[in-house]
């Protein structure tokens, strides 16, 4: 059933998800190349439990990591590992938390030292179709409209959206009804009401949208193992605006910082 959220408990999810902003702030001043995925993790890891919250993705359904660490062709959901990066990579860093009772979970792409072009345009692009999403967010428009935005924008870009992985609610569980495809037809589907959190996580794909999973039943990468880029926000469904419980200003701010790793996607 989709829940609708008091004002009390959008709060509490903002907390989680400035959280979750934080942490991937203290990843953000540390990607460099030469260093491993797993020492991220385990930095992510104690920042949380630091700050009184614990990792919402360990454990969840089996995952074994706090970071979902997805390098390169790599769509979401890979494993922290002691490989190390390197220039040119890029890696989504995705991260949850919970938090009295309720979830934060956000994702950003990053970029390893410099990037090629057709990438940085691809990084550049997902960023833009979840900031192009957020503006549909609002009370009267549909699932459909931020759908079928995304999917817009993307496609236009000439840029592939991945259907087996989607966006969705989000509260008391990290996982909640509906469903928010990165793609489909404006208009159409459920119907946007205040009160509603969702997280929108565009999954943009450089070549073709197909997906396969690893044989460690959770690493999704793409078919042809061109790169793919994330980005996710938590958001409430707002009368004019949505209301967007995640940011991205503190790991702006930690790249910017970072003499090693300071490209800003925008
Ligand atoms: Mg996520
Ligand atoms: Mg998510």
């Amino acid at each position: 059933m989709i829940q609708y959220r008091s004002r009390e408990e959008i709060e509490l999810i903002r907390e989680s998800s400035l959280l979750v902003a934080k942490t991937l702030a203290e990843v953000a001043g540390q990607i460099r190349p030469g260093i491993t995925t797993s020492y991220l993790d385990q930095l992510a890891e104690t920042f949380i439990r630091d700050h009184g919250a614990v990792p919402g993705f360990k454990g969840y359904h089996g995952f074994p990591y706090t970071l979902c660490i997805s390098p390169n062709e790599v769509v979401v959901h890979g494993f922290p590992s002691e490989e190390e990066l390197k220039e040119g990579d890029i890696i989504s860093i995705d991260c949850g938390v919970l938090k009295n009772g309720y979830y934060g979970d956000s994702a950003y792409t990053f970029a390893v030292g410099e990037i090629s072009n057709p990438v940085r345009r691809l990084l550049k692009v997902t960023y833009q179709c979840l900031q192009l999403g957020i503006e549909q967010a609002v009370g009267g428009n549909t699932l459909g409209d931020i759908s079928g935005t995304i999917q817009e924008h993307a496609e236009k870009a000439g840029f592939s959206v991945v259907r087996e992985l989607v966006g969705h609610g989000l509260g008391k569980q990290l996982h909640e009804p509906p469903e928010v495809p990165n793609f489909g037809k404006k208009g159409k589907g459920l119907k946007l009401k205040e009160g509603l959190v969702i997280a929108l996580e565009p999954m943009i794909n450089l070549g073709q949208r197909f997906v396969v999973q690893e044989k460690d039943g959770w690493t999704i990468r793409t078919a042809d193992r061109k790169p793919s880029a994330h980005f996710e926000h938590d958001i409430a469904i707002g009368k004019e605006k949505a209301d967007v419980l995640s940011t991205f200003d503190y790991i702006e701010e930690a790249l910017m910082k970072n003499e090693n790793n300071s490209v800003i996607i925008r």
